[in-house]
């Protein structure tokens, strides 16, 4: 007879970032929850690439039945047999082990690098490599050291909640001085990201810009994930798909194969990454 199992799904992998979920996007967490449903549960590997929530401050507030919707959601798919992965965003850095097991994902440090399909992978949220912006970078290295991260969770989660709004709001400011340049990623810091571990492949998000970037002698490829916002017509939003013979995919919020990206611009949204 016939192995009864059913044959691996020919899709190894999806990435997806940027999702910027919080109970004022309803929309986007549905349209989140269905790419669960429908796309996320017949692949391999789910990697969640950072910023799937736009503001987190801590895993207590577990509590909240919302944030606990979009644990479940995770859990789900993670049930029905894929492994989720989970590397955390500059919004959500303070995602810690019991989310994680609510949700049933590994989490991942950022910039990590995977060996799928015959291809080595880099994974990372995307901020890290943002070297144009130094004051950034300093921030988030206070951010990220553990230290840091013990004095803040050690606030009342009401207090971390109002100085992360009021973050968010000085940040929304500042990127308005901002250039173009300062809030991409540094050719430099991709360049070593490629060099240091021997990748072709990098998959990452926070920009916002999608787009497929490669070398000049083709054997490096960059891609960037969109961030999701489907409050407003046209919708936003999409992930890029590893296949089993190597091959990579962008598909945009609707699942349709994305073929080209318009020429690289900001988007309209007031969002900041
Ligand atoms: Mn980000």
């Amino acid at each position: 007879m016939m192995a009864t199992t059913p044959a691996q799904p020919d899709t190894v992998a999806l990435f997806v970032s940027d999702l910027h979920l919080g109970p004022a996007t309803p929309k986007t967490t549905q349209a989140f929850f269905d790419f669960l449903k429908k796309r996320a549960a017949r692949t391999q590997r789910l990697y969640l690439l950072g910023d799937i929530f736009e503001a987190w401050a801590g895993d207590d507030d577990l509590a909240s039945p919302w944030n606990q919707s979009v644990a479940q959601a995770i859990r789900a798919v993670a049930e029905s047999g894929v492994q989720v992965f989970w590397i955390s965003g500059n919004r959500d850095v303070l995602i810690g082990k019991a989310f994680a097991q609510a949700a049933g994902c590994t989490l991942l440090p950022d910039l990590c690098i995977v060996d799928l399909a015959g291809k080595r992978i880099a994974l990372a949220h995307g901020d890290a490599e943002c070297t144009h912006d130094s004051a950034y970078i300093a921030f988030r290295k206070k951010t990220h050291h553990p230290a840091w991260q013990k004095l803040f969770l050690a606030l009342p989660l009401s207090l971390r909640q109002r100085i992360i709004g009021r973050l968010r709001q000085n940040s929304e400011r500042s990127k308005q001085t901002k250039s173009h340049m300062m809030m991409d990623v540094n050719p430099t810091a991709i360049d070593a990201v490629f060099d240091s571990t021997g990748a072709t492949v990098m998959v990452h998000g926070h920009t916002h810009q999608p787009q497929r970037h490669d070398s000049a002698d083709g054997e490096r490829s960059r891609y960037v994930l969109p961030d999701w916002d489907c409050e407003t017509k046209p919708e936003r939003g999409g992930w890029v798909a590893l296949y089993k013979d190597g091959s990579l995919r962008r598909f945009d919020i609707q699942g349709r194969i994305v073929t080209t990206y318009p020429p690289q611009r900001f988007p309209a949204g007031t969002r900041n990454r």
